[in-house]
């Protein structure tokens, strides 16, 4: 374990297991999570799906070295209809680790739900992986289809079929009712190549036995997690992983700080509208019921309202 005091909530940590080939990423979300969720107001089965994906987003996204997004929606047939969450992943400097997050979904079709897991929620669909690098380069895009499986679930066959990489994760969200705020974590953990040092000596068969060996004794132990040690104040993410990995010891990176971060601006919403013909502005305005004569936005991400009239792009 690392001897620094580091900041340990609204962080993820990148961590290896010593001597084993399983690396892995541990995430906590406290006041960041509730920065995001105080724009929306979403029900809280929608809340708590939004939470999980940041978390998941977070996981995923501080593996990532270059600058870039990494974003990471569904869409879906289920009463949540879609949901997305936009990561700047490190090399962005005063950006990276920042986040945001939307969701739709149908009130009439969540009321009619008897219980509320991941996969009822969703239904059927897709999640579609983003990772875009701005500039020329090419986005890269991952597709896992959505057949009434949970979000962990899609991370899975995500890291199966399109890395071909053992890889367990779990992800917990939760209100505190008596504080009003929610709490997220979420760890996850991945089979990599075992390599020389203590295990010199073996030949590439012994290896890759070594290996399985070792991933399947730390999903082991994973497996024992329950939700509320990935969010409880009586365990942070240090003191879960040393009490899960404890016997080979753990050897924590540098943690990544996670904020909410919204990049809308009235420029941005500006150009959104001038894709518009002039004629179709001033409808806007006028069949506005709220404030009739002006064109009224609020950004899906972070529910700030602009407002123009449609004069203001004629000049
Ligand atoms: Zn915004």
């Amino acid at each position: 374990m690392t001897d620094n005091i580091i900041e340990l909530d609204n962080v993820v940590i990148p961590f290896r297991i010593e001597n084993a080939a399983v690396r892995g990423e541990i995430a906590r979300l406290k006041s960041s999570i509730n920065d995001v969720l105080k724009d929306h107001n979403y029900p809280e089965v929608i809340a708590k799906m939004v939470a999980k994906m940041v978390i998941l987003t977070s996981l995923l996204g501080s593996s990532i070295k270059f600058k870039g997004r990494l974003i990471i929606q569904t869409q879906t047939s289920g009463p949540l209809n879609m949901l997305v969450v936009d990561y700047h992943t490190d090399g962005n400097y005063e950006n990276a680790g920042k986040f945001r997050a939307s969701a739709r979904f149908n009130k009439k079709a969540l009321a009619a739900l008897e219980t509320t897991s991941d996969a009822e929620l969703l239904g059927t669909g897709q999640m579609v992986i983003t990772i875009d690098q701005g500039g020329d380069m090419k986005e890269y895009q991952g597709i896992v289809a959505l057949d009434n499986i949970s979000l962990e679930e899609a991370a899975r066959q995500y890291f199966g079929k399109s890395e071909q990489m053992l890889t367990e994760i779990r992800l917990a969200a939760e209100f505190d009712k008596d504080n009003k705020t929610w709490n997220a974590g979420g760890l996850m953990i991945q089979s990599v190549a075992a390599q020389g040092g203590s295990n010199a000596e073996l030949d590439e068969e012994e290896l890759k036995e070594q290996q399985i060996a070792d991933w399947e004794n730390a999903r082991a132990l994973m497996l024992t997690v329950k939700d509320n040690e990935l969010i409880s104040d009586k365990n942070d993410s240090q003191g879960l992983l040393f009490q899960l990995f404890h016997e080979k010891g753990v050897r924590c990176y540098m943690p990544q700080p996670l904020e909410a971060f919204c990049q809308c601006s009235v420029e941005r919403i500006e150009d959104m509208l001038s894709q518009f013909s002039q004629q179709e502005r001033v409808e806007m305005a006028q069949e506005n019921p709220k404030k009739p004569g002006y064109i009224q936005v609020a950004c899906d991400f972070c529910g700030k309202e602009y407002e123009f009239t449609a004069e203001h792009f004629s000049q």
